[in-house]
């Protein structure tokens, strides 16, 4: 039987035109976009699409759009071998790593992609991104999928979707995931790297976590942090999780004031995930003395979690009416392949 790819679009540049009246760039329907891509007709595949309303600029996405993805997904999921989202590039790897934690017995690709240049210029780097993405979402070996993960293509990488980084605006090369290899290269072959994508044990039904806490923040130390704003943020109303961007191998500074403020958080209850500013590496807290005092408070070792992975994972367990030490205990462990342990 032919392969069947789902094709979600929910916006970003690839299906963006310039506007008439001021040049800027805004998101198309995918009737639109589809006359770009006639090829896509020659993989033999059953593709189909559905277009989201709105469609979005990325940097207009929101937990409810993560909400309609996944939700897309599970209605069409017995019909399709694979989907595609289309997604802007500024926050597909916070999408990717939210759908992620999102999407429980995942057993079929699902593999987000963008592109840095519209689909309709000539030096579009969108094509191959689109065409190869949907290769990749019908791709099966042995009758099971080849990638049953949430991935972003880009560039000729795959990359697991809760690993990777927006790492640039203007090179093709938009996307790198720093702790963990990617899951497939694609030059004349696709080559996938078997050994570091999950498969599923058991396979149960698709379930969905569609309950994301907000009530948290990222906080970026950085020399020069006044102790009023490390307060003011730590002291908002309703707050429940931080996660914390420090130096180097989790380090901050061992001001009093700022351990203070620290503890004071975690014991009203307040989860703090300490990860680093550093894309590449972990945090090791205790290795130096300028992190003692954050192990001394209870903040948790986000280990080599990216901030996206980080944060939307916080959003999904705060979710889910769990107590302080089952929060921390999830926090830490590997849910879907975010860290490493
Ligand atoms: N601003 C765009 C977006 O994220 C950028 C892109 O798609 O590359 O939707």
């Amino acid at each position: 039987m032919q392969p069947s790819v789902l094709i979600i679009y929910t916006g970003g540049t690839i299906g963006m035109v310039q506007r008439p009246e001021d040049g800027s760039l805004a998101p198309v329907n995918f009737d639109e976009l589809s006359k770009e891509i006639p090829l896509l007709q020659k993989f033999g595949y059953h593709i189909a699409s559905i277009t989201f309303d709105p469609v979005l600029d990325s940097s207009n996405m929101t937990p409810e759009v993560w909400v309609k993805i996944a939700r897309t997904i599970q209605e069409n999921y017995a019909q399709y071998d694979g989907f595609v989202v289309l997604h802007g590039t500024d926050t597909m790897a916070y999408s990717a790593s939210a759908l992620s934690f999102m999407l429980d017995n995942l057993d079929k690709p699902v593999v987000f992609t963008g592109s840095q240049l519209p689909i309709g210029q000539l030096r579009t780097d969108g094509k191959e991104n689109l065409l190869t993405s949907v290769e990749i979402a019908a791709a099966r070996k042995n009758g099971r999928p080849l990638v049953p993960e949430v991935c972003i293509y880009f560039d000729s990488k795959l990359y697991r979707g809760n690993r990777t980084s927006k790492i640039d605006s203007q090179h093709f090369r938009a996307f790198d995931s720093a702790n963990y290899p990617a899951l497939a290269v694609a030059g004349v072959d696709i080559d996938y790297a078997e050994e570091f994508i999950t498969y599923p044990v058991s396979q149960g039904i698709l379930r969905l976590n569609t309950e994301l806490c907000t009530d948290v923040v990222l906080l970026k130390i950085f020399p020069g942090i006044k102790p009023s704003i490390v307060k003011a943020i730590l002291e908002i109303d309703q707050l429940k999780g931080v996660v914390l961007e420090s130096y180097g191998s989790g380090n901050v500074p061992n001001f009093e004031w700022f351990s203070k403020l620290i503890s004071a958080a975690t014991q009203k209850g307040i989860i703090i995930v300490n990860i680093s500013q550093c894309s590449g590496g972990h945090v090791k807290m205790g290795l130096y003395e300028t992190s003692v005092a954050l192990q001394n408070a209870d903040v948790v070792s986000g280990y080599d979690m990216t901030s996206e992975a980080a944060i939307t994972k916080l959003m999904y367990l705060l979710g889910q009416g769990l107590s302080q030490s089952e929060l921390v205990n999830y926090m830490t462990q590997n849910l879907k392949g975010e860290i490493t342990n």
